[in-house]
């Protein structure tokens, strides 16, 4: 499949890809790793005039300590600088596992935390190349008026599938937004809408700039688990992120996020009045399971039926909440 036609822009900094944004919004597309987005160009999910390239700046890379003794990470940080950091392994290791996870190393050495938050949700009926959509009569998230999901709704159902999401929202990230009309900084939990087509809250004249990381979220221990068809590539059909903070045994503190069973990676609500105070056993584990089930809203958007994904995110949570409870160390999905 070949790509269509477009301009590319090359900006040096973060103000002329602003610029640019300014001038275009509306017919252009952001590119950061391109491991995404090139894909969907070919299949024709995207054809924009322009692309804008943001590789040239180098201010939107980088993982820096901060004052307060949190961490900055620039949108433009690549898996594989996350996934390698040993300081971001030994005080936010829920972030490097679910990164090490992505897609495979030649995938991660290009795309960045900033493609990953901001990446396209996905759909069987969407994820294909214009002539097969075509002979499907096309659906709502592009050029028809029908979901071949929820046949009869007018909702789009396509799931969100970046890995690193969970993770963040598990830490309390947030982040910065930029365009002409300034800066703004939200938590990361108020930037998906649950919608598969319209996903993230992003005009389209802003870009993500950068991730943080708070210091009350540091040393926890933390778990991804992830299900996927080839172990060595594919996107998330189902993940969890545990983190977990414990004191004289008993849990202090912890989250559950999920992914890829939902239009947008989501907290698991419940889990801290369930857990704080607490030692962690097999029932209380196989409870935040259940919990995390019920967050589940699994629809046949992907290659394996929504029982089975749901299944999985309830087994899945329940070894992330033991082997981040120390209770289970080599339990790897
Ligand atoms: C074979 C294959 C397997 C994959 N497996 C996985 C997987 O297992 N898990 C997973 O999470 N992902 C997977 N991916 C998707 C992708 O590789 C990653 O999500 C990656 O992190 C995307 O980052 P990128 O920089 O390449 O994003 P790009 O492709 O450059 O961009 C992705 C989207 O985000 C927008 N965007 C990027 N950066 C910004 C920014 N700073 N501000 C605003 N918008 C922005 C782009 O416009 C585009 O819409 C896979 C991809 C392929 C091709
Ligand atoms: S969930 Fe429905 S509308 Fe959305 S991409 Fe899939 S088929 Fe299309």
């Amino acid at each position: 499949m070949s790509l269509p036609e477009f301009k590319l822009l090359r900006p040096r900094s973060l103000e002329a890809a602003i610029g640019y944004l300014g001038e275009h919004a509306g017919n252009l597309r952001v590119l950061a790793g391109g491991t995404d987005l090139i894909p969907s160009m070919r299949q024709k999910l995207f054809e924009p005039e322009y692309v804008l390239d943001l590789r040239g700046i180098a201010a939107m890379r980088g993982i820096t300590l901060q004052p307060d003794g949190g961490v900055e990470i620039g949108a433009l940080t690549t898996l594989r600088a996350i996934e390698r950091s040993d300081f971001l392994r030994e005080h936010y290791a829920v972030l490097t596992e679910a990164a090490a996870t992505v897609a495979s190393p030649v995938l991660r050495n290009m795309g960045t935390i900033g493609g990953n938050i901001c990446l396209d949700t996905r759909c069987l009926w969407y994820n294909q190349s214009l002539t097969w959509r075509k002979g499907c009569g096309f659906c709502i998230k592009k050029d028809g008026d029908l979901c071949h999901v929820a046949p009869g709704g007018s909702k789009c159902w396509a799931v969100f599938s970046g890995d690193t999401p969970p993770a963040l929202l598990c830490l309390n990230a947030e982040i910065e937004i930029v365009s002409a009309s300034g800066m703004r900084r939200i938590p990361l939990r108020d930037f998906y809408t649950g919608l598969g087509d319209d996903y993230r809250r992003l005009q389209t004249n802003e870009l993500v700039t950068r991730v943080f990381l708070p210091a009350s979220a540091a040393d926890y221990h933390g778990v991804y688990r992830k299900l996927r068809v080839r172990g060595s590539i594919d996107y998330p059909l189902a993940g969890v992120a545990v983190v977990m903070k414990r004191s004289n045994g008993h849990v202090a503190d912890a989250r559950v996020g999920i992914t890829a069973v939902n239009p947008a990676p989501l907290l698991v609500k419940g889990v801290d009045e369930l857990l704080t105070g607490m030692a962690i056993d097999d029932a209380l584990a196989e409870a935040v399971g259940n919990l995390a089930a019920r967050t589940a809203k699994p629809l046949t958007t992907s290659a394996l039926t929504p029982e089975y994904r749901r299944e999985l995110i309830r087994v899945f949570t329940k070894r992330a909440v033991l082997a981040a409870a120390g209770n289970l160390i080599f339990f790897r999905a």
